[in-house]
């Protein structure tokens, strides 16, 4: 049998592992991070007659600018965004693909600060950039001192800053932001694909955008939007830095059925993200109740929450995986991360842990 070692494969890629979250017909997927809830049925039946009217027309190319979905997310995010400011992709991932093919790749480096996104890694080196790593503060924090210093000792070529952090949830002060971009001299790429989960009182990268040619501000409509299978990531940033992009895609790179499904569903924003407080409660739930089963939980602005004191985390892992709960195991010795779904999901999720934890 041929392996992929004796494929004329790059010299970069041997070795890597391609990026691989189980997916099991389990009962509790608890595992990516995904909004539970099902997309409610008002809005299926509306974007099922935009998608009928779409497949009518499916023998051409679709719009190659998506104008009406730049001008449906610019008027979600608001604060003055334009559609011109506006970029989108089949997730998020490859709107990070597309800012790496345009401002990393060979030669040029890609600061993160881990633990982070394991995807962040995973496109530096599919697109040919060299990956490097700054140091995060105690419990995960990114203080803008210590940001200052990471870049000013890597000079990258670009910096990526997830705010909230997945896997930890920890939120980014906005202050690092700023300091982050004033250190670097190249793009400063911030994910908020969680952003809507945050807690009150929370600002966005994209209120530094105005005056910020190099800040890209990145989001999603897989997590707090419940709608993950659609594929839509999007992006706000300088018109100039979407000029960039547009020389990497490739030509229609947004289905018309993506295009119709992602502009019908933000028609309907308010009921889509209806969900999101309870999320929220839920999530702090998860973070409140952990304790008393002898686990530290981590401050979380997502809709995750990430938790140490974890003996032995593949045992915990497998024990609640045989009661039909996916949790994540994230590879931080002595940590787990569990999503935070519905209320009778984190009810049987506290339960079934507690039955397997030792106090
Ligand atoms: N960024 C972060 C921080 C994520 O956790 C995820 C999904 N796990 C993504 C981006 C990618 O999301 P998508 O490609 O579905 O938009």
């Amino acid at each position: 049998m041929t392996s992929l070692d004796d494929l004329p494969i790059r010299d970069d890629l041997r070795g890597h592992v391609p990026y691989g979250a189980p997916q099991a017909p389990v009962r509790y997927q608890l595992n990516v991070n995904e909004n539970t809830h099902p997309v409610p049925q008002e809005v299926v039946d509306d974007v099922l007659v935009d998608l009928a009217t779409a497949l009518q027309g499916v023998n051409r190319y679709p719009d190659r600018e998506f104008t009406e979905l730049r001008e449906g997310l610019a008027g979600y995010l608001g604060k003055g965004i334009a559609a011109e400011q506006i970029w989108a992709a089949n997730g998020s991932n490859e709107v990070l693909q597309h800012v790496l093919q345009a401002f990393g790749g060979p030669g040029r480096s890609v600061l993160g600060f881990p633990p982070t996104y394991s995807m962040h890694s995973m496109i530096a080196t599919g697109t040919g950039s060299t990956w490097i790593t700054g140091e995060r503060d105690a419990d995960y924090a990114i203080t803008p001192a210590t940001a200052t210093r990471e870049i000013e000792r890597l000079d990258p070529d670009v910096v990526f800053l997830c705010a909230p952090n997945n896997p930890t949830g920890t939120p980014l002060p906005i202050e690092t932001i700023e300091a982050a971009y004033e250190a670097s001299r190249g793009i400063v790429l911030v994910d908020e694909a969680y952003a809507e989960f945050a807690r009150p009182g929370t600002r966005s990268a994209l209120d530094l955008l105005p005056g910020r040619p190099r800040l890209l501000v990145s989001r999603t409509m897989s997590k707090a939007f419940a709608f993950a299978g659609v594929r839509l990531g999007y992006l706000a940033a300088d018109p100039a830095v979407i000029d960039a992009l547009r020389l990497v895609r490739l030509p229609y790179h947004l289905s018309a059925l993506t295009q119709a499904a992602a502009t019908a569903a933000l028609r309907h924003a308010p009921v889509m993200l209806a969900t999101v407080g309870d999320i929220a409660a839920q999530r702090d739930r998860i973070v409140a109740e952990l304790p008393s089963l002898g686990y530290r939980p981590y401050a979380s602005d997502s809709n995750f929450v990430f938790f140490g004191g974890v003996d032995d985390p593949h045992a915990v892992f497998e024990a609640l995986f045989a009661k039909d709960i996916l949790i994540r195991d994230v590879g931080i010795p002595g940590h787990l991360r569990v999503t935070a779904g519905t209320a009778e999901e984190t009810d049987y999720f506290l339960r079934s842990l507690a039955e397997i934890s030792p106090r």
